[in-house]
């Protein structure tokens, strides 16, 4: 069994990155847009605006209040758009309740769309075309290749179906060739579906989900979850304990996706960069 090393492989993703950006004769900047306080997104802004600092791509931080109108957050959007010295911009999630998502984050300019979360990067990468990737489950595929996972004709299967991650990752699978099944809170047999893939990926926010009986003997697990343990500990969707033993390859939580996340968010600014600045 062997434990895959997020941490190592974003650290040495980032070095290349801030290699290449010192290359660069103009500015690569990112825009973050936080509507409101909550604790977590601000942590996740926090390590986002350390990334950008640490690999020498500048950070403009859009503080708005809670109670912003969505014509408020919809001008910024718009401002940032026009605005060259951004490369990137990403509205963090999830918005205060009275604001629409959805509608907020078409505003953004696909081309500056660094977590894929338009419809037009997502419609793009849906058919086959360049796109910018969703950082999460570009993450996932990051560390796949990174550790010479064979894909190709395996039996994938992705647990949730979010926008966000389940989809993209879905999608992505199956562009590497892998056979997906694609299982989510109304899956019957959930278990018996994830005991006969190669490589299972969940990403639902239910501590410790994924027990040992559900996995094949030899199977890849990534764990994308986010989730607290009884004791309050940070934890994965996956029982790490007893469902490590049975694995070839399995990501920990943390130090497993979560440090490709926000790697992949920088990656995204500077190939966003390099498409707006393709001669
Ligand atoms: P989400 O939008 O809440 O979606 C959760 C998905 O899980 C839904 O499709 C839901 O099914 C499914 N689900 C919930 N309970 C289930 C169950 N008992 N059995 C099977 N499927 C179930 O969540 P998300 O944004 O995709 O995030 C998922 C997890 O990943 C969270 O813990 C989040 O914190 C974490 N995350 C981590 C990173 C990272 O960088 N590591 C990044 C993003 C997210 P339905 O569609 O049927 O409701």
């Amino acid at each position: 069994m062997q434990i895959i090393d997020g941490k190592a492989v974003a650290t040495a993703l980032r070095g290349k990155i801030a290699e290449e950006v010192k290359t660069i004769a103009g500015e690569v900047g990112l825009a973050v847009i936080l509507v409101g306080d909550d604790p977590a997104s601000k942590v996740y802004v926090r390590n986002k605006i350390k990334a950008c600092e640490e690999t020498g791509i500048k950070s403009y931080l859009c503080n708005l209040p809670a109670d912003s109108t969505f014509d408020e957050v919809a001008a910024t959007i718009k401002r940032l758009n026009e605005d060259d010295s951004v490369t990137g911009m990403i509205l963090q999630l999830p918005l205060p309740k009275h604001l629409n998502e959805n509608e907020l984050i078409d505003l953004i300019d696909p081309k500056k769309d660094v977590d894929g979360c338009t419809f037009v990067q997502k419609g793009r990468l849906w058919t086959g075309r360049d796109s910018l990737i969703a950082c999460t489950p570009y993450g996932v595929i990051k560390l796949l290749e990174h550790y010479n996972i064979p894909l190709e004709g395996k039996n994938a299967v992705v647990v949730g179906r979010s926008n966000l991650v389940g989809k993209p990752l879905a999608q992505l699978l199956m562009d590497r060739n892998c056979t997906v099944t694609i299982c989510h809170s109304r899956t019957r047999d959930l278990g018996e579906i994830t005991s006969a893939a190669d490589i299972v990926c969940v990403a639902i926010g239910k501590a410790k989900f994924l027990k040992a009986d559900m996995v094949k003997e030899g199977a890849t697990v990534i764990d994308v979850g986010m989730c607290r343990d009884e004791y309050g500990k940070l934890c994965g969707d996956v029982d790490f304990e007893n469902v490590a033993p049975k694995c070839s390859y399995i990501t920990p939580v943390p130090g497993g996706v979560g440090p490709m996340t926000v790697t992949m968010l920088i990656f995204n600014t500077l190939e966003a960069y390099k498409q707006q600045h393709k001669k």
